[in-house]
């Protein structure tokens, strides 16, 4: 599966203290079969790819000393986003009833989702809501919703398979009306393909009806053609989202990430399991840790955060000997401290420092971090190890690329000075000269 795939490529960086972009052409080539296998339609992939790499050949990872981490958090990231970020809730009308029409193929799950979508809408929302059978072509289907209304104890609106869905549904708002239902759930016919007539009759039931929601239920399990099925309704009935199905099944997760980012319209359910009560909310993030395998990621994050930690500090031993401590470092030593926790209260357990005016300085919040490390990340290798090249003009270039004022500049580069003052006196074993700094 997709997870196991990207675990098995990123346990290939884990341990190594620097990637290269070899490593990461390589490291994206499997990405990308990975993603295809899981079915995730092409263009998504070369775009997700794309940005991916963009983010994973910057100094973003090249730079770090946990390449591993860096690319986890950047898949995790895209992947989230290429779902749509957050979970978006069903839109309400102003006044009632909230019309919510369900279209989609036949067996993707309609008739089960709308079950699903009223007890739902009942137990969170406290809703009466009011089925309206539009599927005319089966006697079963009629048959089946109003089952469903029996199990949830929800009214059904029916004629039968004698009429008009657009006559049908007609009445059947009417019906709303009169009994006040504050939702009316459609449920419309489907067909094994795409065709004309049926998107005729779901047009003209939309143009109706104009519903607040029409969610196009898709079977996660078609893979591949739960995007061009996606597509293909998009287009001819402007939807308001999606209800995926069959998530509980041996799904490959493709779908998910395909359909919001070929159709622009959110991912609002998933189905898990043919019970009315396995919906849940679809949340992007989840999703995202749920392709990842992210129980297993954690493990590894946490496993390199300790590899990193061991190496870095005996590359820092290694550097103030050598009085080589640079800006690199100094991200890499910021970020380890701002993992132990607030500045202030590790300086309180060292005596002796807890008033040292330099130290306080360093005090500061992650928003903070991120402005430090864009103002490095905007800095040349050679400027990194040589903060004496940074002239007044250099500085400006600085700001304007990482964002940040000036003076923000300058009192990040004196910070740094002060650092490796701090160094160069621990590395040459000056107690004297380190009290002297520290105020003593
Ligand atoms: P419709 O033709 O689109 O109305 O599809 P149905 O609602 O009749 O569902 C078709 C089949 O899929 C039924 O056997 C459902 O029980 C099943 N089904 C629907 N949703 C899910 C789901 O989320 N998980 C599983 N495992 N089965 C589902
Ligand atoms: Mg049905």
């Amino acid at each position: 599966g997709l997870s196991e795939r990207l675990q098995k490529t990123f346990s290939k960086l884990r341990g190594k203290g620097k990637v290269t972009e070899a490593d990461v052409k390589e490291m994206m080539r499997e990405v990308r079969l990975a993603l295809l296998e899981a079915d995730v339609n092409f263009d998504v992939t070369k775009t997700f790819i794309k940005k991916i790499r963009e983010r994973a050949v910057g100094s973003e990872v090249l730079d770090s000393l946990t390449p591993a981490q860096q690319i986890i958090k950047i898949v995790n990231e895209e992947l989230t986003q290429i779902m749509g970020t957050s979970a978006v809730s069903l839109n309400k009308a102003p006044k009632i009833p909230t019309i919510i029409m369900l279209v989609g193929l036949q067996g993707a799950g309609k008739t089960t989702s709308a079950g699903k979508l009223a007890r739902y809408l009942k137990d969170e929302k406290r809703a009466r809501p009011l089925f309206i059978a539009a599927d005319v072509y089966r006697p079963a289907a009629v048959e089946q919703l109003k089952t469903i209304g029996q199990q949830i104890d929800v009214p059904v609106y029916e004629e039968g398979t004698t009429a008009s869905p657009v006559d049908i549904v007609q009445r059947g708002l009417q019906q709303a009306q009169e009994n006040k239902n504050d939702y009316v759930l459609i449920d419309t016919a489907g067909r094994l393909e795409i065709d004309d007539q049926l998107m005729d009759e779901l047009s003209q039931i939309k143009a109706l009806a104009q519903p607040n929601e029409i969610l196009l239920v898709v079977d996660s399990m078609t893979g591949q053609a739960a995007t061009h099925v996606a597509e293909g309704f998009n287009q001819r009935l402007d939807l308001t989202g999606v209800i995926l199905t069959k998530l509980d099944g041996d799904t490959r997760g493709g779908a998910a990430l395909s359909i919001r980012a070929v159709t622009g319209k959110p991912i609002k359910f998933i189905g898990s399991g043919e019970k009315l009560a396995a919906l849940e909310v679809f949340h992007p993030e989840r999703m995202a840790n749920r392709i990842l395998g992210m129980g297993d990621m954690m493990t590894l994050i946490e496993k390199a955060q300790k590899d990193y930690d061991e190496q870095q500090a005996e590359e820092l031993a290694r550097k103030m000997q050598e009085n080589s401590f640079d800006f690199n470092d100094f991200v890499a030593q910021l970020e380890q401290v701002q993992k132990m926790g607030p500045m202030e209260d590790i300086m309180k357990m060292i005596p002796g420092m807890g008033n040292n005016p330099a130290l306080q300085n360093a005090k500061m919040d992650p928003k903070d971090l991120e402005h430090l490390k864009a103002i490095v990340y905007s800095m040349t290798q050679k400027e990194r190890q040589n903060p004496d090249l940074l002239n007044p003009s250099r500085r400006r270039r600085l700001a304007a690329g990482a964002g940040r004022p000036i003076a923000e500049v300058n009192r990040m580069i004196k910070q740094f000075k002060q650092m490796q003052q701090m160094m160069q006196k621990m590395s040459n074993g000056n107690m004297a000269g380190l009290e002297q700094m520290l105020g003593g």
